[in-house]
């Protein structure tokens, strides 16, 4: 079983491709050709991005971020109780409507949806989440921490981790440093929240992406944290980016069993990706079967 566990998919792909032109990836340095999957990623994309490489199931990670991304309020590392943004409550609520329905084109999709705290009080965001998991068919949460300008401590976020602990499902975060060193995805940062909810079945995204040194420190303290190689393992050999070697080696030193493939598709193909984690060094069959699709199966309950 082969499963994409970090796929987005867009309603008009005209803003997967604004996304994938606008907001460069900056964090691992240079690199000649980045083997972009060049597609919008629309859910006509998804779903033959998936047939070409032969992938069982992706998750669909969603994200719900207030235009123009505005930053905490001055003086606050965390949202007010009270949603700056509440108005845009029922946009948030039919973008995650959006993101469960799109499994009706395909039972290969798992729907991730996301949260907001400018947009919903916690106590809102649990009870919209717990709606979805029961009623909606979300099988999980993704969030993006700079794209939400909310750090993973936010308490404005404990509704979505209650929401995930009850229903036993997995949140991703992005992980990875970001262009103005705010710091709200850095590996560390997520410490805290992994100390303070061990029942909660955290998953960060790119191994930490260009803060790949720091991702060891955080999964060797909490040992039910899991990870994903999604972007990185495209990314081998940029200037600030990991060798191939030292990707297998950060995944040899997690723990073969806690690392899950993602294709971050539109901006990469699940086919390029499956490629990339077939080459990595000193595996074996049986540990490529896990990082490839296993470990994933377990994460999401298909096994
Ligand atoms: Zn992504």
């Amino acid at each position: 079983m082969r499963i994409d566990t970090h796929m987005h998919i867009y309603a008009d792909p005209a803003r997967g491709l604004y996304e994938i032109e606008n907001f460069p990836i900056v964090e691992y340095g240079e690199m000649a050709e980045v083997p972009l999957a060049g597609v919008g990623g629309s859910l006509d994309d998804a779903l033959t991005a998936l047939d070409d490489a032969g992938f069982d199931h992706a998750a669909v990670l969603g994200s719900y971020e207030v235009p123009g991304y505005p930053d905490l309020p001055a003086g606050l590392d965390h949202w007010p109780a009270e949603p700056v943004h509440g108005e845009l409550r029922d946009e948030l609520i039919a973008y995650n409507r959006w993101v469960c329905d799109l499994a009706d084109a395909s039972p290969k999709l798992l729907p991730f949806i996301s949260a907001n705290p400018a947009v919903m009080t916690s106590d809102e965001s649990r009870a919209h989440l717990a709606e979805a998991f029961a009623d909606w068919g979300a099988r999980g949460v993704k969030l993006h921490p700079i794209g939400i300008r909310a750090f993973p401590h936010d308490p404005g976020l404990d509704g979505v981790y209650d929401a995930c602990i009850d229903a036993d499902v997995p949140i991703v975060f992005h992980s990875g440093p970001d262009t103005r060193g705010r710091g709200f995805s850095e590996p560390g940062v997520f410490a805290p929240l992994a100390s303070a909810r061990p029942d909660l079945r955290l998953v960060l995204a790119h191994l930490g992406g260009g803060s790949w040194r720091d991702t060891l420190a955080v999964a060797d303290a909490h040992p039910q944290v899991m990870f994903d190689l999604s972007e990185i393992v495209i990314w081998t050999g940029a200037t600030r980016g990991p060798s191939t070697q030292e990707v297998a080696d950060l995944i040899r030193a997690i723990g073969v069993e806690r690392v899950v493939t993602g294709s971050d598709f539109p901006w990469y193909s699940p086919a390029v990706t499956a490629e990339r984690v077939e080459a990595l060094p000193g595996f074996s069959d049986a540990e490529r079967a896990l990082l490839l699709g296993d470990n994933a199966a377990r994460l999401l309950k298909l096994a």
